[in-house]
């Protein structure tokens, strides 16, 4: 066995690209590559122990927050509590811990929209994370439901919705390509139906424009998978530094091996050796 591929680098998160299937790449350093093509290759993750913030470059024992040091954790904008909880953003507090990232990130149109990744989920992105964050949850479908002024708005209907169905995935389902057949366009509508007080409220505060319900068509997506696996076995860099197996397929920000399933994202700026063998 020769080796096709041996790079050094940081890990960062999977780039993704809505195509049929979906197209992955893996970047590692500065190297980008593409990751479809290499699914049936044995892969060889080697993790030297090293973890370097995404943000300052700075050595970190732990990584918090997928990829940022301790210090930068309670720093940045993008840590913050309000990331996972966006209805308890606090930019309109004066309190947001740095404004023009705010201003880029929050304050901006954010889609509400539900999606089938192991039954159906409800969800909040920035308009312009759309399908990215979709094929991120390894979603097999998914259609915007809303369109919304702000982050903390998106958070708001989101709550809302929490009532009635799942904001979480279950990833053991979702890479076990279990997922139930939905009409989400018929979801929505329900959805949309029982969350009318909550709407009405918020509309009544913010004004009828903040949240507009759209009757945008949804996207039907499909991943890499050439072997899904009957049972999920999970590989941990911290605590098994070296994992190998076959590529069987790619869903979500996961790889599938034959050997056990490793959530990329959440190795983020984790110093790694990548092998491919031919
Ligand atoms: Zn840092």
């Amino acid at each position: 066995m020769s080796a096709v591929i041996d790079v050094t680098g940081r890990l960062r998160k999977m780039p993704v690209e809505a195509a049929d299937p979906v197209a992955y790449t893996i970047k590692v350093g500065d190297t980008r590559l593409p990751l479809n093509d290499l699914i049936g290759h044995p892969v060889q993750i080697d993790f030297d122990g090293v973890i370097r913030c995404i943000h300052c470059d700075r050595m970190t024992k732990k990584s918090f927050s997928q990829g940022y040091c301790y210090p930068c954790f309670r720093k940045l904008a993008e840590c913050d509590s309000c990331i996972v909880s966006p209805e308890k953003c606090h930019y309109n507090e004066g309190t947001c811990r740095d404004p023009k990232w705010g201003e880029t990130h929050c304050m901006t149109e954010h889609v509400v929209y539900l999606a089938n990744s192991s039954g159906l989920k409800v969800g909040i992105t920035r308009a312009s994370q759309v399908p990215t964050r979709w094929i991120d949850q390894g979603a097999v479908a998914a259609i915007p439901m809303l369109r919304v002024a702000t982050r903390q708005l998106a958070g708001l209907a989101e709550v809302a919705c929490k009532q009635y169905v799942a904001d979480r995935t279950n990833w053991r389902a979702m890479l076990k390509g279990e997922t139930p057949e939905l009409d989400l366009v018929a979801e929505r509508a329900a959805m949309l139906e029982k969350i009318q007080p909550e709407l009405a409220a918020l509309r009544e505060v913010h004004g009828e424009d903040a949240l507009r319900a759209v009757d945008e068509p949804g996207l039907s997506l499909s991943y890499p998978v050439q072997v899904w696996p009957d049972k999920i076995k999970t590989h941990n860099l911290d605590k098994t530094p070296s994992v190998s197996g076959v590529l069987q397929g790619i869903k979500g920000q996961y790889l599938i091996l034959d050997t056990g399933v490793i959530n990329i994202r959440k190795y983020t700026a984790y110093e790694v050796r990548f092998q491919v063998t031919a």
